[in-house]
Parts: C-alpha cells; structure tokens; sequence
C-alpha cells in the first residue's frame, strides 16, 4: 500500500534518529548496488515504453524533445553559472564542513535571510497549486491547507548542522527550525538554490505528520506519472510535489525580483542540483535527473523560459 510504505520508511528514521522523526531529507543515497539496479533497470524500462497507460495525459514527441532542451540547458548553466549549485552527487562526495567554515557560515546566513521570503512563496504557491488541480473547492480541504499554512507561518530558524552533510531535513519534535547540512548550506550558492531547497522542506511541514496535505500530493504525482510513464506514487509523489513547490517559489522571486543576470540562469538555479553524474534514485525518490524531468513535464511554461531565456507572463 502507498500510505504504508511511506509510514514504513518515516517509522524506520524515527527509530534511527535521538530527536525524533527525520522528515524525508532531500538527499540520494542507494541503499544498496541491487536495488540501485533494479530501480534504474524499472526506470529504463518505463522510459522505453512507448505506450503510456493514460494515453490522454502522456507528452507529445514535440514536448519531449522541448524538455530534453530545457535539461540540457539547465545543466550547461550548472558548468557556466559561477553561482550554479553543485550537484548532489559531488555534495556527497565531498568532506565534512566545520560549523565555522566562510562557506557554511555564508549558506546558513542566507538561508536564514531567505526564510521569511521562502515561508511566504511557498504559501502563494501552495494556493496557486491547489487552484489548479480543482481543491479550492473542497471545504475539507481548504481547512488543511489553513492548517498547512499555519505551520509554515510557524518556522522560525535554520539550524546549521555539519553531521548532517548534504541533506536538509525537518524533524517533527521540533517544527519551527529546519537542519540543513553544512555541506548543502555552501552548495547552494545563490538566492535561487537556496529558495527552492527552503521551499522544498517547507511542503514537507505543510504536509505534516498526518500526511494533510495528501489530495494534493496524490494528484501531483497522478499527473505526473502519466505524463512521465515513471511511477511516481506514496512518498516518491510527495517528494516531487516538495520540488515542484520549490520551483514555483523560485519563478515568483525571480518574477518579483529583477535584475541583470538572464531569466534562464536563474530559473536554472531553481533545480540544477540534481544534474548528477551518477543518476541513482531510492523507492523514496526518484532519480536526480528523472526528479529534472519529472518537474518540467509538470511545469511547460518553465521548460519554454528556459529555452526562451524570457519570462512568459506576470505571476497573478
Ligand atoms: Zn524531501
């Protein structure tokens, strides 16, 4: 079942951690080569399939070949962009940070800087996307997203941690900080980058213990796995909802804050980290570069930004 394997595995990290319950991290860790196998095998296999199972939704030959573009030019930014932020696979690779680092020191005070914005982009866009999968008329609904809401209203602090390297994570003993590695906190060296990872772990404490936010995260990952052909369900699909929300929030700052660097390099930003070289994903995420793929299939008008370097319309 969905729901259980998502409890199964947030169960598992309860027991593993001293603070209480590791909420999903952002990281990739192949838990060992065979599954890493099997999953990359599975995902092959999907992505040889011609025939999706919900032929209405799937992506037209013309909007594969534009996203495939719009990947390539995200991870070209990823090599010319000074301010790029560094791949997942490289974060990992790299040593331990002190706490005191320039570095470290410089990510954690962005990321505490871009908290406030990050709390109020992810809110604007958890609106816009409960609009446009057919939520805001449900009442019940409506009454978890306030609640939602609330718990984003209700961070208050980035916690700068060096053992926990290249991962950001919330615990839910303590929902008002989020932990974010130090290794992380100095690879994501734009406002951009960082943005997208606050909002990211900002879903997830919308979302909650309770899974509250699950209407939403199901139909995120319906579309998503029919436009894809990849399965994309339980916590896969709350992940990519968790990404998707950090795409938004980057488009709305970019959008709200002009300024002279091309509108392609800082979109790019937005989710250049998971232009790996080793594309290995877990039954939690999906792969780095499937997790690229799967994003801009849900978002055409930021594949057609990138590829157009301009802005499409004014946010409402
Ligand atoms: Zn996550």
């Amino acid at each position: 079942m969905k729901s259980y394997s998502r409890k199964g595995a947030k169960a598992q990290r309860k027991t593993s951690g001293t603070e209480g319950l590791n909420f999903a991290p952002l990281r990739f860790c192949a838990r060992s080569f065979a599954l890493t196998a099997v999953v990359l095998i599975a995902f092959s296999a999907a992505f040889a399939q011609t025939k999706p199972t919900h032929a209405h939704a799937s992506m037209s030959p013309e909007a594969k070949a534009l996203l495939e573009d719009a990947i390539g030019i995200v991870c070209t930014q990823a090599k010319l962009d000074p301010k790029s932020s560094v791949a997942i696979d490289e974060m990992q690779a790299r040593p331990s940070l002190p706490l005191h680092s320039p570095e470290a020191r410089a990510g954690a005070e962005r990321a505490q800087r871009l908290l406030p914005t990050a709390k109020e982009l992810v809110i604007t866009s958890l609106r816009q996307l409960t609009t446009e999968y057919g939520l805001q008329s449900s009442r019940n609904f409506n009454q978890r997203l306030r609640q939602a809401i609330e718990r984003v209203n209700s961070v208050k602090r980035v916690r700068p941690d060096m053992e926990s390297r290249d991962n950001a994570s919330v615990y839910l003993s303590r929902p008002h900080v989020i932990t974010f590695g130090t290794i992380f906190l100095a690879g994501l060296r734009s406002d951009e980058g960082m943005i997208s990872v606050l909002a990211h772990e900002l879903m997830h404490i919308a979302d909650g213990d309770n899974d509250n936010l699950r209407a939403l995260v199901a139909a995120v990952g319906n579309k998503v796995s029919d436009l894809t052909g990849l399965d994309i369900h339980g916590q896969r699909g709350e992940e990519v909802t968790c990404d998707l929300i950090g795409a938004m929030a980057v488009r709305a700052y970019i959008v709200s804050t002009p300024d002279y660097e091309s509108i392609r390099r800082r979109l790019a930003r937005s989710i250049q980290h998971n232009c790996v070289e080793v594309d290995e994903g877990d039954e939690d995420h999906l792969s780095p570069r499937n997790t690229i793929r799967a994003l801009l299939a849900l978002n055409p008008v930021l594949v057609r930004e990138l590829i157009n370097d301009r802005e499409e319309r004014k946010l409402p």
